[in-house]
């Protein structure tokens, strides 16, 4: 057996904003195909390191490692290591005046300077891939929450992404909505997509995820796979957690 490739490591990553520090001295890694699920309270720092590992925030300090290569704001160009590690929001923020298909085929053509053509083959497939194959031409307007979030993820997916993060992305959903979501990251995961994921849905976090990651007041309290997590939580403060969710 080979060692799978080492997609994003994390160490000792701190960050503050002002005298507030919220993350304290993260470790992290993800392999290659790798799910790795993030759940905590709110205000736990989860949005945080999800937004360091694609650059929307600058760590104070701690090295970001990204397929090999320790990334650093000042020497590298972030849009590209943004091209690489797409990131899904809870807010899905479709262009309204475009459609589905031009949300889609947009980025890779204005950013990575793709034929039209060529964007338009690959952004069907990506839609047809999450179930939107027959609404190529309709607005976001005219659509559910649920479908604006596939559109929103097949749009991330038509950077082609190494790596996927995604913060909460069925919380804003109507609960009858959120299966489908779910169904397409959990597709994303089986065909071998690296994945970070913020959820509270621990049914999700149970079934896809290959770690489960603890976190409270901006530390990784505890890492496992989800029957150790979920099933016999080694910290008190796991436990506790858990112990509220459920
Ligand atoms: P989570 O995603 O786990 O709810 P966040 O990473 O969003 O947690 O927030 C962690 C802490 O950092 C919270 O106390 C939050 O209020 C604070 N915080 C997050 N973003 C900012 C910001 N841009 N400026 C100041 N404080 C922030
Ligand atoms: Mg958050």
């Amino acid at each position: 057996m080979t060692e799978s490739k080492e997609m994003v490591r994390v160490e000792k990553l701190n960050k503050s904003f002002g005298d507030l520090h919220v993350l304290y001295d993260i470790d992290l890694e993800v392999k290659e195909s790798d799910v790795v699920v993030l759940i905590g309270a709110s205000g736990s720092g989860k949005s945080t390191l999800l937004r360091c590992l694609n650059f929307l925030e600058i760590k104070d300090d701690g090295k970001i490692i990204i397929e090999g290569e320790q990334v650093e704001a000042d020497t590298h160009d972030l849009n590209k290591v943004r091209q690489n590690v797409g990131m899904v929001f809870q807010h899905f923020n479709l262009f309204p005046h475009k459609t589905v298909l031009g949300n889609v085929i947009e980025a890779p053509m204005q950013v990575k300077g793709i034929s039209k053509k060529e964007a338009v083959k690959e952004g069907k497939r990506l839609l047809d891939k999450v179930g939107l194959g027959d609404k190529y031409n309709v607005y976001p307007s005219r659509l559910s929450g649920g479908q604006k979030q596939r559109v929103a993820i097949a749009r991330a997916l038509a950077m082609q992404p190494d790596i996927m993060l995604f913060d909460e992305p069925t919380s804003a959903l109507d609960p009858e909505l959120v299966g489908e979501v779910l169904e397409t990251m959990k597709e994303l995961g089986n065909e071998g997509m690296t994945m970070v994921v913020v959820t509270h849905e621990m049914g999700f976090a149970r079934e896809v995820g290959d770690w489960v990651i603890y976190m409270d007041e901006g530390k990784i309290i505890e890492v496992g796979p989800p029957d150790q997590i979920f099933d016999h939580p080694k910290e008190e403060r796991t436990k506790a957690f858990l112990d509220s969710v459920f």
